[in-house]
């Protein structure tokens, strides 16, 4: 921007013009809930098969050390948004995002961006600093979903994820053809109950899908927040999430009641026999019923992305356009007998994260320098010319995009998690992540653990209390504690935490013609 008003300034218009064209590249921002980078093929995926995603990734480039600052879906759509931790942004839990707060989307619309926010938002207020929005109340459905949009609500016949990428093409065919865009396309797939859409209903039926290598953790070197956890494969999926049917007759109150027990002990045909599953054989059983959907949701992810890239493709965008593939975090996939998220281990802190830009991001390539979830605010500024401002915490990804790393760039990461106990009987944690090693201090019961990435990049053995690293525990103690000071992360905030509430409440749209009750400036 500014070289075009130095060159507006110098009367040297028709150029500059189309120069600031071609460097206001448009954003599409592709944001799933819950896909683990390790259910991607391009990341080496031993479960599944993502020839969408992957042909991102041989166009662009994949980060392999993407993290995000706080394991849980609501708290990291506010911190990506604002490039900020939760301490700053004021989402901690599933608390209401105050929409007054300036965030990326506001600045980018003040910077002539077109901006829409389609699918998925799940931060309880209504979206500010968007031209257009249709978003999902709270979670939302699989099956004939309703929208929220300025006209008010509707349900809208048939799969989410189908009908999120088809609004988005229709938000691109009707922007304004005068500006950039940036626009985040947010699936509610593939979130637990996992349910996945007619079009793969059956896929997997007759294979086995490989059992993750920590499926059978006894966490035998863990702290207690392992054992308490309460999302365990074997001990925590219940009826509804195995899509188990409801005996005949229930209904009501008792029908909801059953769907919610743990079965502990399921009668299914096997080879043409009836059989009785109950331990090991229960257990892996039920991994099979939830990989399969899960995978199965991702299946409609994939091919979704496809059409979207087509659709570039066929509208003369591919050029202009960064494309961005990840989700909101990591999930476990059966690693360490779990499903869900939340803890800080590599399977839920790590995002998947891919970006295309021809031209400026080198294709088939990848990069192991530490990303995190705060930086997409400031990569999204810096390629719009917008200045990133002083207190976003996050560092513009542009370098590390185009193939460089900057002498200076980060070593380590902070990390925090605050529901405790939560949804899943978890502790609240906080830590750092080196390129190295991990230091997790539970800080409510003031119990560590530490892991050795290199020797160890299962995280299977905490060595907090072996001798042999103390001095690196030693280290790990004092880069978490300049960390800390660093993004001005306080004790006394994670004490006082505002109440759920994201998940069962959302916001009414105003009356039709009606302005938005929340502030649109940045
Ligand atoms: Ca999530």
């Amino acid at each position: 921007m500014n070289q075009l008003v130095a060159a507006l300034f110098m009367g040297w218009v028709a150029f500059p013009l189309a120069a600031a064209t071609s460097a206001r590249p448009n954003i599409l921002f592709i944001m799933t809930d819950d896909h683990a980078a390790h259910a991607i093929s391009a990341y080496g995926s031993r479960i599944n098969q993502t020839p969408q995603l992957d042909r991102l990734a041989r166009e662009g480039m994949r980060l392999d050390r993407c993290f995000v600052v706080n394991s849980i879906c609501t708290p990291s759509r506010a911190a990506i948004l604002t490039g900020k931790y939760s301490h700053k942004n004021g989402v901690p839990v599933f608390n209401r995002f105050d929409g007054s707060q300036p965030h990326v989307a506001k600045y980018l619309q003040a910077a002539g961006y077109y901006t829409a926010m389609v699918g998925k938002w799940h931060l309880g207020s209504e979206p500010t600093g968007f031209d257009h929005y249709i978003v999902l109340p709270g979670q939302g459905l699989y099956h004939d979903p309703a929208f929220l949009d300025r006209n008010g609500r509707r349900v809208i016949n048939g799969y989410a994820t189908d009908i999120i990428t088809d609004l988005a093409l229709e938000a691109l065919a009707q922007r304004p053809k005068d500006k950039p865009f940036f626009l985040c396309l947010q699936h509610k797939a593939p979130h637990r109950e996992w349910s996945p859409g007619p079009k793969h209903a059956t896929l997997y039926d007759d294979v086995e899908i490989p059992e993750p290598p920590t499926l059978w953790d006894d966490y035998a070197t863990r702290t207690d927040a392992a054992r308490e956890a309460t999302m365990t494969i074997a001990r925590h999926l219940n009826n509804r999430d195995l899509k188990l049917p409801p005996p005949a007759g229930l209904a009501g109150p008792d029908r909801e009641r059953w769907l919610w027990q743990v079965p502990m002990e399921v009668t299914v045909e096997v080879k043409g026999r009836r059989e009785t599953l109950t331990g090991e054989a229960l257990v892996k059983w039920k991994y099979q019923r939830y990989i399969k959907d899960y995978l199965r949701c991702i299946a409609s992810v994939d091919d979704n992305v496809g059409r979207v890239l087509d659709y570039l493709d066929t509208h003369g965008l591919r050029e202009n356009t960064l494309v961005i593939y990840t989700s909101d975090q990591g999930f476990f996939l059966g690693d360490h007998g779990w499903y869900d998220k939340r803890f800080m281990y590599e399977e839920c802190l790590r995002m998947p994260f891919i970006a295309r830009l021809p031209g400026v991001i080198p294709p088939g390539s990848a990069q192991s320098a530490i990303a995190l979830n705060v930086d997409f605010a400031p990569t999204f500024l810096e390629l719009a010319g917008v200045p990133v401002p002083a207190d976003m915490q996050g560092r513009s990804l542009v370098p590390i995009l185009k193939g460089t790393r900057p002498a200076d760039w980060r070593t380590s990461m902070y990390y925090r998690y605050y529901h405790d106990p939560g949804h899943h009987n978890t502790r609240a944690h906080y830590g750092v992540r080196t390129e190295t090693h991990k230091l997790i201090h539970f800080w409510k019961k003031d119990q560590w653990e530490c892991y050795d990435l290199v020797k160890d990049p299962l995280e299977l053995r905490n060595v907090y209390n072996d001798p042999a690293y103390a001095a690196t525990v030693a280290a790990l103690k004092a880069e978490l504690a300049r960390l800390k000071r660093e993004v001005e992360d306080r004790d006394e905030f994670a004490d006082t935490l505002p109440p759920d509430g994201v998940d069962g409440q959302t916001f009414t749209p105003p009356p039709k013609g009606q302005p938005s009750g929340a502030s649109n400036a940045p």
